[in-house]
């Protein structure tokens, strides 16, 4: 890859772009001219491929007059990745539903037009007409940002959200890129990590009452929480209702992610300890394709997951699917969304396969779905979701997704996860305990991060100072 920018040099998106058209094998060659003269902004661009030679000429017309510097330079690298696109479908005819948007949380940035008092109008010609963003995708961008407006005005005042990373899982899935360990290997921490973990909310009871602050949710993730044993997890739970007031508790969530994991004690024991959301992951419900990603459940189990969870009395259950799994076709996908709406939760969410290092992935078998394929399933979920009154709130997008494309959570009206909202938008305090979690103290716009250890064996061995590190939030904090 050889990317030589005159005038503008905009490398990180470049090479972003870059990589949706082109892999490491190909023979390329990107050079670019940008020019701003006389509010005409110019890029010429040039794609050497192989023997060949693509170009694109592209003008756009701005007064950078009383404009802020970060608006500008957003100006200038939209016009830059624009025209490199251009010339790159000449070569190869990728569709970008989201034009040359980049970052994480497109949704972020509409809410903050929103916040300039942009009208909706306003915004979509900037979604449009800079960067190229599909109608789909913008009316989705649309629509989480005020579902997300809404969820981020309810967060009360002086309240934070704790997270509690439970770091083993069963066995390890072939795309895992979350912190987690395989019990196999690691199950002997399991004991230890537990004990050290009450003492974690012995200590964070302590700083948050110190700070006057009060609990508004609480999130188990992993890993897969649900790979204790009842003993365990009775004992997690016995200790945040001993040491926390959950009188003021809107969302108390266990990733209960694998069904493998899953039984009615453990279920009971969440129901008894406050848990009022819970997550079952089916991911996909073709069972050639779970056997291929190392799951160890049949769809079957999905369907007997939900009867006991109801029967148990959770009425607030998310179900995570993954398109783009190896192999799967967007008729795969289609079924498998079908059959988890058959189940009925109230949040469906829908990832995208992400794959850090693709080559290794294709070595272990996987190989990755075309761009074009995934945004057939992504539409697919959106009509679907419409159809079933689910409407989209939360939505972030990851490095490594074909097509640049997102992750949505879509939810049924009055069960939409604040939670969720705050991991993306950073508008409440997370306090993270046990393995892996990040601590995010926000203070207005500044945001302090804390990081917790993500392996079980340093979490044990370097534990005084997990607790040192929670005295540093008394600091930062408490003025
Ligand atoms: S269940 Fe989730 S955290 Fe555990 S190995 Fe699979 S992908 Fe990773």
């Amino acid at each position: 890859m050889l990317i030589v920018q005159n005038g503008y040099e905009c490398d990180y998106e470049m090479k972003l772009f870059y990589k949706l058209f082109f892999g490491e094998e190909e023979d390329v060659s990107v050079y670019s001219n940008f020019e701003y003269k006389e509010k005409n902004i110019n890029v010429y661009t040039e794609i050497i491929y192989g023997t060949k030679v693509y170009f694109d000429d592209f003008n756009y017309s701005f007064d950078d007059e009383n404009k802020d510097k970060r608006i500008i330079k957003k100006i200038f690298t939209a016009a830059c990745t624009k025209s490199f696109c251009h010339a790159a479908k000449k070569i190869k005819n990728i569709n970008l539903p989201w034009g040359v948007m980049c970052g994480i949380r497109p949704a972020k940035i509409v809410r903050v037009l929103m916040e300039e008092g942009k009208g909706e109008e306003d915004i979509k010609y900037i979604l449009k007409d800079i960067y190229e963003v599909s109608d789909e995708k913008i009316s989705l961008a649309m629509e989480v940002a005020k579902n997300e407006k809404k969820l981020i005005e309810s967060i009360g005042k002086n309240s934070i959200s704790i997270y509690i990373g439970i770091p083993f899982c069963p066995t390890r899935c072939l795309y895992c890129s979350f912190v987690s360990t395989d019990i196999r290997v690691s199950g002997k921490y399991i004991d230890e990590f537990v004990k050290k973990l009450l003492s974690e909310i012995d200590k964070t009871a302590e700083v948050v009452k110190k700070l006057g602050m009060y609990v508004e949710n609480i999130y188990i993730g992993g890993g897969t929480p649900t790979t204790l044993d009842e003993k365990y997890l009775s004992m997690i739970f016995k200790k945040i209702n001993e040491k926390f007031d959950l009188n003021k508790i809107k969302e108390f969530t266990l990733e209960a992610g694998r069904p493998d994991t899953i039984t009615e004690e453990k279920l009971k024991a969440a129901k008894t300890g406050g848990v009022n959301r819970i997550s079952i992951n089916p991911q996909t419900m073709n069972i050639e394709t779970l056997k291929k990603i190392g799951r160890q459940h049949t769809p079957e189990m999905i369907r007997e997951c939900f009867e006991k969870a109801r029967k148990i009395g959770f009425d607030n259950i998310n179900a995570d699917l993954i398109a783009g799994l190896p192999d799967e076709t967007p008729d795969m996908f289609k079924y498998s969304l079908d059959e988890v709406i058959k189940l009925d939760p109230e949040n469906i969410t829908v990832h995208c396969m992400a794959v850090k290092r693709a080559a290794s992935f294709r070595l272990k078998g996987g190989e990755l779905t075309e761009a074009e394929y995934m945004n057939e399933m992504l539409l697919y979920t959106q009509k679907s979701m419409k159809d079933t009154k689910r409407k989209p709130y939360y939505m972030y997008r990851q490095k490594n997704i074909s097509g640049n494309l997102e992750n949505v959570g879509y939810s049924k009206e009055g069960y939409m996860s604040t939670y969720n909202v705050n991991i993306m938008e950073e508008k409440q305090t997370i306090i993270a305990l046990g393995g892996g979690g990040s601590t995010k103290l926000v203070m207005g716009d500044r945001i302090e991060r804390i990081f917790n250890f993500k392996d079980p064996a340093e979490y044990i061995k370097r534990f005084d100072e997990i607790l040192e590190k929670k005295d540093e939030i008394i600091k930062l904090l408490g003025g």
